[in-house]
């Protein structure tokens, strides 16, 4: 059965409301379209890392604040050993019923490890497929094949979880409609509990810098489907999910009845969310705080008992309330209409006329809603 957690009364969705983030920025290799805080490490310093971990909880007074879902994600977070996973889980106040997810990647996954974190208290996995097909993942950079991601759902159930996400990306560099079809009818019949599939941006400009795909895209190396395709695929995707029983509950994530994330609900609906670890972003009350991306700058803070943040700013109730209606126009369900401002009035018919979006009880967005979120939640806030 799936954790229960609070409903939040805006969107009608469970979703924990304090949430604990670890971010684990540690990776075998690096991915060319990657941009999380990770870096290459053939070993990792796993032990450094859960002093350092430990002492960041400690420096933030966090051990005592009662959390409804914690996420390891990263980088790599399943090669760290579970002992040091288990250090973490100690040092937090975890609700009985808490939704803990760890992320894991197909090359770095099998049963013996996965039933050792199930012993310390992981009760969701999140595995990161990307694709099954071998020029996606080649494309990618990515080093596993499809039958190790197979191989690596299938140690999941034997390690005996029951609540398993598969992570997919579309819209890759030569990747077809047909090719993306096949991802979802193999991931579907594997019958996880919930899937997200996020399309490759790479047009940040931010990203240009650091992201070796992105430095090939803006040289014109690369070119990725047009914007219409890139739908299609998006498109594609919910058909052949939906037909599966895995239904579509937010612009990038479809579960199972019951089996939504609670965790990034809690980032939808607008719930706190402290942060660990180099790179990670937290919410606590009106505070957003960012840890050093460096792995190094992070060491060095904590290890000197300072705070390893790189940025912090206190947010207005305008802005929260901004957040708010936008995060919630991300699901299904869509947001309460009495928090949509009573001066965006004249928005709100026009997208309705414009059958963007429905009206009841709730705003949400229809279909073409989703295809346009962004600027549809822009004009609401
Ligand atoms: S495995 Fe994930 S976090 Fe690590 S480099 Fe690849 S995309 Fe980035």
């Amino acid at each position: 059965m799936p954790p229960v957690a609070p409903l939040d009364p805006l969107t009608g969705i469970e979703a924990a409301r304090f949430a604990a983030y670890v971010h684990y920025p540690f990776c075998l290799s690096k991915c060319p379209y990657c941009d999380f805080a990770s870096i290459a490490s053939k070993a990792p310093p796993h032990e450094r890392y859960a002093r350092a971990l430990l002492r960041e909880v400690e420096l933030r007074g966090a051990s005592k604040v009662k959390v409804d879902a914690v996420f390891f994600g990263g980088g790599t977070p399943s090669l760290w050993p579970a002992r040091h996973v288990a250090e973490v889980l100690e040092t937090l106040s975890v609700a009985p019923n808490a939704e803990v997810t760890l992320e894991a990647n197909p090359g770095a996954a099998d049963a013996t490890r996965f039933r050792e974190y199930r012993a310390v208290g992981i009760n969701r996995l999140s595995i990161g497929v990307q694709s099954f097909e071998p020029s996606t993942l080649k494309a990618l950079g990515r080093e596993h094949d499809g039958a190790m991601a197979e191989a690596a759902f299938r140690a999941a159930r034997a390690a005996g979880f029951d609540n398993v996400s598969l992570d997919f990306i579309y819209g890759v560099h030569g990747q077809t409609l047909e090719q993306v079809v096949r991802d979802a009818a193999r991931a579907a019949a594997l019958e996880p509990e919930h899937l997200s599939a996020y399309a490759l941006t790479l047009e940040r400009e931010a990203l240009a810098e650091e992201v070796p795909l992105a430095r090939q895209l803006s040289r014109g190396e690369v070119t990725l489907p047009e914007d219409e395709v890139v739908l299609a695929m998006q498109r594609a995707v919910a058909a052949e999910l939906g037909e599966h029983g895995l239904q579509r509950y937010e612009v990038s994530n479809y579960a199972r009845p019951g089996f939504h994330s609670r965790h990034n609900a809690c980032y939808w609906t607008g719930g706190e969310y402290l942060a660990l670890g180099a790179g990670a972003t937290g919410r606590v009350g009106a505070v957003r705080y960012q840890n050093h991306r460096s792995a190094e700058k992070y060491f060095a803070d904590v290890e000197a008992g300072r705070l390893p943040e790189a940025s912090r700013e206190a947010l207005d109730g305008e802005t929260l309330s901004a957040e708010r209606v936008a995060m919630g126009l991300r699901l299904v369900n869509g947001v309460k209409l009495d928090v949509v401002s009573a001066g965006r009035a004249a928005a709100l018919q026009r997208f309705e006329r414009e059958g963007l979006v429905v009206r009841g009880e709730r705003v949400r967005l229809t279909e073409r809603g989703f295809d346009l979120h962004s600027a549809v939640a822009a004009a609401l806030m």
